[in-house]
C-alpha cells in the first residue's frame, strides 16, 4: 500500500534530535524523499543513517536564522529531488525560568531570532518555491506556549505566539494558490530540550501534574500529527494550531 506522502518531497529543519527527528523517520516511512536539516550535523547525519533505506533521504546543513543558508537550503532540496513538497520548520530552541523583569535582552534576541526570524525566513523561500512549482505544504512546529502562558517563559511564549500568528497568516494569504499552512502546538514531549525537566524525578512529577493525560509526550506523537496534516487526510485544514499535549491547554 503507498504511503500517506508517496513520492512527495519533505524538508525537516531541526530534525537532528527530538520531535524533527521523529517527523523525519515518519515522512520517510509514509514514502516521502526527505531532506534532514539541523546545525548538528551529527545529530543530522545520525537522523539518514535511522532512515536507513525506508526511502532516499539526506542530510544538509543549515542555521535557520541565516538567510544564506535557508536560501541555499531551498535551492538544494529542489536540485537534489525536483520539488518542495512539504516543509516542517521545526527548528527551535528554550530558555525560561526566569521573569520577564530579570530576563536579558540577549536572551529574548536569541530565542525570537531562532524560532520567529527563523521560521519567517524559512517560510519565505518555501513559498516562493511552492509558488513556482504550483502548490505545497507547510507545518510549523508552534507549542502550547503558542497559545497560553508558560510562567517565566515570557520570551518563548511570545516566540510561540508569532508562530502561530505567522501560520494563520500565510495559511490565509496562500490558500488559493494550493500551499496549506498549519501548526503543531505540543505540550510536554520527551526530547533534549525538556531532559532537565523529565529526568528529575521531582520536576517530572510537577510536569506530569499539569498534564490532564497523566504522562508526558512522545516525539512520536506529534511527528504522526504532521505526516497527518502535510498529507492530503487533512485537505481541507489550514491555518490551524493543532494541539498535541494530552489536555494541557485544554484544562
Ligand atoms: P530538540 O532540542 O531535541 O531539537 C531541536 C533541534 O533544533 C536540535 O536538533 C537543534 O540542533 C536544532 N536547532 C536549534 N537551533 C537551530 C538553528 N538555528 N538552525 C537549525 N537548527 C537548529 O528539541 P525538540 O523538543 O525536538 O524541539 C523541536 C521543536 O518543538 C522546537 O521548535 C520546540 O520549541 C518545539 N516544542 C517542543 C516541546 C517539548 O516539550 N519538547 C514542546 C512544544 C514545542
Amino acid at each position: 500500500m503507498p504511503g500517506q506522502l508517496q513520492d512527495k518531497v519533505a524538508l525537516i529543519t531541526g530534525a537532528g534530535s527530538g520531535i524533527g527527528r521523529a517527523t523525519a523517520l515518519a515522512m520517510a516511512r509514509e514514502g516521502a524523499a526527505v531532506v534532514v536539516s539541523d546545525v548538528d550535523a551529527e545529530g543530522g547525519e545520525e537522523t539518514v543513517t535511522l532512515i536507513g533505506d525506508k526511502s532516499r533521504a539526506t542530510f544538509i546543513h543549515a542555521d535557520v536564522t541565516d538567510p544564506d543558508d535557508v536560501d541555499a537550503l531551498v535551492t538544494r532540496t529542489v536540485e537534489m529531488f525536483g520539488s518542495l513538497d512539504c516543509a516542517v520548520n521545526n527548528a527551535g530552541v528554550v530558555n525560561g525560568g526566569t521573569r520577564m523583569h530579570e530576563m536579558p535582552d540577549e536572551t529574548y534576541d536569541r530565542i525570537m531570532n531562532v524560532n520567529v526570524r527563523g521560521v519567517w525566513l524559512c517560510m519565505k523561500r518555501e513559498i516562493a518555491q511552492m509558488l513556482e512549482q504550483g502548490g505545497g505544504n507547510i507545518v510549523n512546529t508552534a507549542s502550547g506556549a503558542g497559545l497560553v502562558a508558560l510562567p517565566g517563559a515570557a520570551e518563548y511564549v511570545a516566540s510561540k505566539h508569532a508562530v502561530v500568528g505567522l501560520t494563520r497568516t500565510a495559511a490565509v494569504d496562500y490558500a488559493a494558490d494550493g500551499i496549506r499552512v498549519n501548526c503543531v502546538c505540543p505540550g510536554y514531549v520527551k526530547t533534549n530540550m525538556t531532559r532537565a525537566i523529565w529526568e528529575d524525578p521531582e520536576r517530572l512529577t510537577a510536569m506530569v501534574a499539569k498534564e490532564p493525560i497523566g504522562r508526558i509526550g512522545e516525539p512520536e506523537e506529534v511527528a504522526d500529527a504532521i505526516v497527518w496534516l502535510s498529507s492530503d487526510a487533512s485537505s481541507f485544514v489550514t491555518g490551524h494550531p493543532l494541539s498535541i499535549d494530552g489536555g494541557y491547554v485544554a484544562l
